[in-house]
């Protein structure tokens, strides 16, 4: 391995980094190399500049951007692959006694920058505590390690004749632990919830080393929940090391409708009488004209309007019913269907994404935005936010759909492309993001429905949350004095 300067340049290597640290002296370095050893084994510790800058970045397209121009965003000094929440404590006591910061990582799927070790230190990759614990048919239960792959747990369930219910769109690059830490939402979220209403209990590591369990049970009475602490910290307050998470029976039958609208509005009033009448489909999409053009071009019955897809799944009976309950809503509020094509077209091609990949090279900035807010709000939040994007120089393209819901309102996702016409790429994109937050707060609505914080969105935190990110900061400074968790992130 090659050795750094204080200025983050590698000798011997011509990258720059984004976020440079003091490196450790030499004998520090193997002091605690020794120590991480002794804790999790030789196999299991690296400090080679491969796997280094294999955990220099997530899936940020910032930080994708950094990595064209030659940039690093940031270096950790080691990476460890714990495997027992046992280890994750011992490391966590070294990692005090040393001023060390310890960043969790998933699969660094992650858009927002919040698994990048920009203060170095130790990264502590959870793949290898990937087990499957226990599965339980009375209680319709799973208990899993944080680190199993998500497309893994969920073939495991569908073989025993279950499902988690949870298809985020990056089922096969993420795992559980990422998806706690960022309270994720799969895209059959409006009927299973998002992973927060999913998860039952859990164990986790607090920053100084102690270990909890809350205990698995429906609902309890017992004080606030502090294992709940760890929900969306995205690895700011411990490290999630075991979960006991909700399931379902493998649904008997799905029914696919989709229905085009002239206008948004009237589909998503269609939604919510839906929502209203008790009937959750599994899947809810509306698409908005621009999107719909880009979705479903086609779909020649689809050209100018607004596509509705649904997919209602469970016990046979009661979807044949919700199906035709549903179908009455839509046509009733100017839905026209389609048929099948639309959704089985959406179910087929859910799982590509290549937009982020094919278009940052080319020098198009290009990201997504997630936000929600209540139904009263929503027409209004969905229309400052485009028309903001759009009043940006140079911003080609600003859409949206809406892909999660509630009897009180909706996620909508918005998605911007755009060239600079003055400036840098990475302050075009900052200035669009900037421009859509503040629409979004002035709209009333959640600043994140389910990506979280991580760098990115720190700015707006503190409007976003007022007060109680001061009581966020306070628990943050109790149980974690030194600052070693996840530094840099959330706005703590
Ligand atoms: C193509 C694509 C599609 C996506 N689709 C969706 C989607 O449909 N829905 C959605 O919600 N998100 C989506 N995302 C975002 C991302 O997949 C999620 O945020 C996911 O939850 C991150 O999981 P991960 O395992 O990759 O975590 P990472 O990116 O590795 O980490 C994310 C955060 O979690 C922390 N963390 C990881 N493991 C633990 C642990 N065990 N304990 C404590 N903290 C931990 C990390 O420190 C970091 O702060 C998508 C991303 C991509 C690239």
């Amino acid at each position: 391995m090659s050795s750094e300067n204080t200025t983050g340049h590698t000798h011997g290597s011509d990258y720059e980094i984004v976020y440079p640290q003091t490196p450790l002296s030499a004998e520090q370095k193997e002091q605690i190399l020794v120590n991480l050893q002794k804790i999790v084994g030789k196999r299991n510790v690296s400090h080679r500049e491969l796997d280094r800058l294999s955990y220099s970045r997530d899936y940020w397209p910032i930080a994708l951007r950094w990595m064209l121009e030659g940039k690093v965003p940031a270096l950790p000094e080691f990476v460890v692959w714990p495997e027992t929440a046992d280890h994750i404590s011992r490391i966590m006591r070294m990692a005090n006694e040393e001023n060390l910061a310890v960043t969790p990582f998933g699969e660094g799927s992650g858009v927002l920058g919040a698994a990048i070790p920009v203060q170095g230190g130790i990264i502590v990759d959870m793949k290898r505590m990937n087990a499957v614990l226990a599965l339980d048919d009375t209680n319709l239960t799973i208990t899993v390690q944080p680190g199993i792959n998500g497309m893994n747990l969920e073939r495991f369930l569908n073989q025993k004749g279950y499902t988690l219910g949870h298809i985020p769109q990056s089922l096969y690059c993420s795992t559980l632990g990422g998806w706690l830490a960022c309270r994720a939402a799969g895209q059959f979220s409006t009927k299973y919830g998002k992973i927060d209403d999913i998860l039952i209990s859990l164990e986790a590591v607090f920053p100084q080393g102690t270990i909890i369990r809350s205990k698995p049970v429906p609902k309890s009475s017992t004080g606030p929940r502090i294992d709940m602490l760890l929900l969306g910290a995205e690895g700011t307050l411990g490290i999630i090391t075991e979960a006991t998470l909700k399931i379902w029976p493998y649904p008997e039958k799905r029914v696919l409708q989709s229905y085009v609208f002239s206008h948004l509005e009237e589909a998503l009033e269609s939604i919510r009488i839906i929502l209203r009448r008790g009937i959750f489909p599994a899947v809810a999409r509306l698409y908005d004209q621009v999107e719909t053009e880009r979705h479903f071009y086609r779909t020649k019955k689809t050209r100018g309007k607004c596509v509705l897809i649904l997919i209602l799944e469970g016990d046979r009976e009661l979807v044949d019913l919700e199906g035709s309950v549903s179908h009455a809503v839509c046509t009733e509020h100017g839905g026209i269907s389609v048929g099948e094509g639309p959704a089985a077209h959406w179910l087929e091609t859910r799982f590509n994404v290549k937009e982020i990949s094919e278009f940052t090279p080319r020098d198009v900035v290009f990201d997504t935005i997630e936000v929600s807010v209540m139904w009263d709000k929503s027409m209004e939040l969905y229309q400052s936010m485009i028309s903001a994007m759009k009043s940006i120089d140079g911003v080609i393209i600003a859409s949206a759909h809406a892909s999660h819901f509630y009897p009180q309102g909706v996620c909508f996702y918005f998605t911007f492309g755009g060239t600079p016409m003055t400036g840098s790429p990475t302050d075009f994109y900052q200035t669009v993001w900037d421009a859509a937050m503040k629409a979004c707060l002035h709209a009333g609505g959640s600043i994140s429905h389910h990506h979280g914080i991580g760098i990115l969105r720190s700015p707006w935190v503190q409007q976003e949350l007022g007060s109680s990110l001061e009581v966020l900061r306070t628990i943050k400074k109790a149980l974690d004095p030194e600052y070693v968790m996840n530094p840099g992130k959330m706005g703590l």
